[in-house]
């Protein structure tokens, strides 16, 4: 299939042809990354979806509380695509997220589709897949878009760089500590989600979720927040309660967004934001040719053996890689 034609059928909503897009935009190779994007050029760019960006601990819940979650936005008939950032694919080979097994009637769902983290070798790799990924889900038309992660390293921070809001699922304390959630976390929140508040839980969810309510009240209120926000609210994933509304309190935060600003704003900075890493990237990936390598070993020698100073050897480098002019 041509790259026109994979476009036009990924816009068009056909499934097969946005796995097959997203495989396109998940690979590494030099031939794939430059059909890629030519893809990603040819897609409607006037469609968008709400992202909604979901992290927590393994074991708190997320693929229960994305299948209930998922499942209540598809009986309101809409159309929801859901995506893992699992930084710990990358290291182990083993993944806390995206086995296929999980969110079985999600997957079953024909208003839904689930595409499991790509493996790479590093979060930067997975990043910009999935970002492009997410692109992808918007074009193919879905109304929201679902990016799970897991509360380790820097995924957080990554997929807040790709969502309109940010979901931090918790689940209840045993004894009255916060569960030792890091402060940038709860700074990127726009909501934290107490699950499990259900049966024997009910208690102690009440009390996380006034804790948290009490932490969000202390941080630096910002400018992209109505009144209320970022907000703590209990939900039993399990039970399927309260899930309607964390999604009444999103559309009241993103309206919110939408009328004064910030909706676009948020999404104009991310764009620069993906263009500095794309350009990054490109940068250092030019470091990596056999070339570059050689010209490198070679100043790097000049360097060492007093001939030449490092400034004048890097500027020399960078001149015969043609990202310079040469010093006159
Ligand atoms: P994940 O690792 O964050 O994706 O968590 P899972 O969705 O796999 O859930 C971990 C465990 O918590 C499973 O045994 C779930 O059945 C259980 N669980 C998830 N949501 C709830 C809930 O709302 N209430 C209760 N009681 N258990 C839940």
């Amino acid at each position: 299939m041509d790259i026109a034609e994979l476009a036009r059928r990924t816009a068009a909503g056909e499934r097969r042809a946005l796995a097959r897009a997203i495989t396109l935009v998940e690979s590494a190779r030099a031939d794939h990354r430059t059909q890629a994007i030519e893809l990603m050029e040819a897609l409607p760019k006037d469609r968008e979806a709400l992202r909604i960006g979901l992290s927590g601990t393994p074991g708190v819940g997320k693929s229960t509380f994305i299948e209930s979650f998922g499942m209540m936005l598809t009986g309101r008939a809409l159309k929801v695509a859901v995506l893992a950032v699992d930084p710990s694919s990358t290291r182990t080979g083993g993944s806390i997220l995206g086995d296929k097994t999980r969110m079985d009637r999600l997957a079953r769902d024909p208003a839904a589709f689930i595409r499991p983290s790509p493996s790479q070798t590093h979060l930067g790799g997975v990043a910009r897949r999935s970002r492009e990924a997410v692109a992808l889900c918007e074009a193919a038309g879905f109304d929201v878009v679902l990016i799970e992660t897991v509360g380790v390293g820097q995924s957080e921070t990554v997929v807040a760089e790709m969502s309109d809001v940010f979901l931090l699922l918790l689940a209840p304390a045993g004894g009255d500590e916060l569960q030792g959630v890091k402060r940038g976390i709860m700074e990127i929140a726009d909501m934290i989600v107490v699950n499990k508040a259900d049966g024997d839980l009910k208690a102690a969810a009440q009390r996380t979720c006034a804790d948290y309510a009490g932490a969000l009240r202390l941080l630096r209120k910002r400018p992209q927040d109505p009144d209320g926000f970022p907000r703590a609210v209990m939900v039993s994933a399990l039970e399927e309660h309260g899930l309607d509304r964390v999604w009444q309190d999103l559309n009241e935060l993103t309206d919110w967004r939408r009328d004064n600003g910030f909706w676009d704003r948020t999404r104009r900075a991310q764009a620069r934001y993906w263009f500095h890493q794309e350009v990054r990237n490109a940068v250092l990936a030019e470091l990596e040719t056999p070339q570059a390598r050689a010209a490198l070993a070679g100043f790097a020698e000049k360097v060492a053996s007093g001939d030449m100073a490092p400034g004048a050897a890097a500027s020399g480098f960078l001149s015969e890689l043609g990202m310079r002019r040469a010093a006159k």
